[in-house]
């Protein structure tokens, strides 16, 4: 049977998300409407300090300054951002638990991924921060903001304080959150809002630089006087959030994030992803993502991460390379091909023979979904990461990461073995499918197990165009006797997979697949038009299906949607009374 997941799809795509919960003065308690978009970085550089490291007593002793007195850093529905340290200057300060992940694969659970980081760098200093609240958030812990303020301030000796408006439209020093305003202000120091491009002039006599979530993108210029600012002395505060940068600057890669490019030279790098939460309507899922609190730092043993890539690596090379690995128990390996990302533990990659052969069907069935929703990659064609988790209430579930437990490692390498690695899952490819809704807005779905429906339609397609044994449990049975027996019944139909997904299957069987993909196609163009219809708009949505679905196949459906209990109205009739009456079964 396909593993039961969750909706997690339709509500990844559809749910609003709160930034934070409590933001200042006229934004406080506003939701800020953003499409939740997990997208992973392209695998470059991977940390080679996400393993455990020695830290000198210099770095232990500004650790223990940092974090003196924090147990917890706020909210706790905020969304982190990870910061991945790459080099070893890079002391982190708070972190994610060992359950905390982050689409980006460069953190699966284990590898706890920082939230806050601080560095003695050359002659200077600098802290970065995953999240905007800790600076400006009346709950943002007040000891953890005190010790960096006084740390990174370094005894104020110009009074001088500069925020850097002219990157963050949105910040200003009325935004400081009180604590710091009170730290500020007994140095007596005067608070600067630079408005113009910095230059080397305005650092002279600067005892603390703040760069609050910046919205514009900064030049060399910019970089240069910065980070020779702290090269020879100066005090650097960052925070943004990866993934809010992402999801306002679409055309912008995250290596354009401002923090990142400064991150080139400072030695650190913030990802697109944040630390995930289960959205609020969901609450029978796992926790996806971590309370951030204090641990010292010799309790931080962040998992080995080893990383393949199908450009560079045979199945013979990975398989060798793993088991050979001295360390092999404690790794945690991610394999990249064109479209996908496998990120399992060795305990997967012990079994898998064909590692390069799985992960490239995985690439197939995702081409072969792109090729059926016209061209529509979901996650804006980010590369999709199956990442294995311990915890879930559930087998599997989609979205990027697309989240597999642990214990569906036997059932994939059963797939994969009695296939000889043509069948990368049926799990797998049904949540590929889920992707797919998500990027074609769910146009096509009128409910929960009708979703779950389209995605064992996305699945069934690519078995059959694969040419692998697909599950057909008894969907074209069950949708026959409906069909026989006249019911009426639509609420059945949107909860209930097995009964929708054998009405698609009679349709394809009896007109071909190339119906959906007229169909699909003429969704995309609405996609593309950014035409969008809510999810919970369903009678529009089946007026729409059963129209679009007769033009594509040349041959009139109302006649079966009414029949089946569909809310079809009259006027879709009219619409396509020139076509001949459609015939199944
Ligand atoms: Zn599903």
């Amino acid at each position: 049977m396909v593993p039961p997941d969750m909706q997690i799809a339709v509500l990844l795509s559809r749910t609003t998300w709160e930034i934070w919960d409590t933001m200042t003065t006229s934004e406080s308690k506003s939701t800020i409407f953003v499409r939740l978009i997990i997208l992973s970085l392209p695998l470059t550089a991977f940390s080679s300090l996400s393993r455990a490291q020695p830290y000198s007593e210099k770095q232990l002793h500004v650790f223990n300054v940092l974090t003196k007195g924090v147990h917890s850093l706020g909210s706790e529905n905020w969304r982190f951002t990870a910061i991945a340290p790459l080099t070893a200057d890079i002391i982190p300060l708070f972190w994610g638990n060992h359950k905390a992940y982050t689409g980006d694969s460069r953190w699966p659970q284990k590898s706890y991924p920082p939230v806050a980081i601080a560095s003695e760098y050359q002659k200077g200093r600098f802290v970065a921060l995953g999240h905007d609240g800790l600076l400006v958030d009346p709950s943002a812990n007040k000891d953890f903001i005190g010790n960096i303020l006084n740390w990174l301030g370094n005894g104020y000796q110009h009074r001088n304080v500069t925020i850097y408006a002219h990157i963050s439209n949105w910040f200003s020093k009325d935004r400081l959150c009180a604590k710091a305003k009170e730290v500020l202000a007994s140095r007596g120091v005067e608070i600067i809002e630079l408005r113009a491009q910095v230059t080397d002039e305005d650092l002279k006599e600067c005892d603390l630089f703040i760069i609050v979530r910046p919205s514009q993108t900064i030049d060399q210029n910019e970089i240069r006087s910065i980070a020779s600012y702290v090269e020879q002395g100066g005090s650097l505060l960052m925070t943004g959030i990866g993934w809010y940068w992402e999801d306002q600057h679409r055309s912008h890669d995250i290596r354009v994030f401002p923090l990142n490019r400064l991150g080139e030279h400072l030695g650190f790098e913030y990802s697109r992803t944040s630390i995930d939460k289960t959205p609020r309507d969901n609450k029978t899922e796992t926790r996806r993502y971590s309370p951030i609190r204090f641990q010292p730092l010799y309790a931080r043993k962040p998992v080995q991460l080893e990383k393949y890539s199908l450009k560079e690596h045979s199945n013979h090379s990975i398989t060798q390379s793993i088991t050979q690995n001295k360390n092999k128990y404690k790794c945690h390996y991610v394999v990249e091909g064109e479209n996908v990302i496998v990120s399992m533990p060795y305990r997967f990659f012990a079994k898998c023979k064909k590692p390069v052969d799985f992960i490239r069907q995985l690439d197939a069935v995702y081409d072969l979904y792109v090729d059926l929703t016209d061209g529509i990659k979901p996650f804006c064609g980010s590369k999709i990461v199956i990442l294995n988790i311990d915890n879930m209430n559930y087998h599997m579930s989609s979205g990027n990461p697309i989240l597999s437990r642990q214990d569906r490692i036997e059932y994939i390498l059963g797939e994969l073995d009695r296939s000889d690695y043509k069948n990368p899952s049926w799990g797998l490819m049904h949540e590929l499918g889920h992707d797919f809704i998500i990027g074609m807005e769910h146009y096509f779905i009128f409910g929960h197990g009708d979703n779950e429906s389209w995605a064992e339609f996305f699945a069934l397609y690519g078995c059959h165009v694969l040419g692998l044994e697909h599950k057909e449990p008894t969907w074209k049975e069950i949708a026959k006797r409906y069909h026989e027996s006249g019911k009426h019944d639509f609420e059945r139909i949107k909860n209930e997979k097995w009964l929708m997904i054998g009405l698609l299957h009679h349709i394809s069987d009896q007109y071909g697949w190339d119906v959906y993909r007229k169909l699909f196609k003429r969704y995309a163009e609405l996609v593309r038009e950014n035409d969008y219809l809510e999810f919970n708009e369903t009678e529009r949505k089946v007026r729409l299906f059963v129209k679009e679905l007769s033009l594509a196949a040349g041959v009139n459906f109302y006649p079966y949607f009414d029949r089946w209990g569909f809310p079809v109205s009259q006027s879709t009739n009219n619409e396509l009374k020139h076509l001949p009456k459609a015939a199944l079964f």
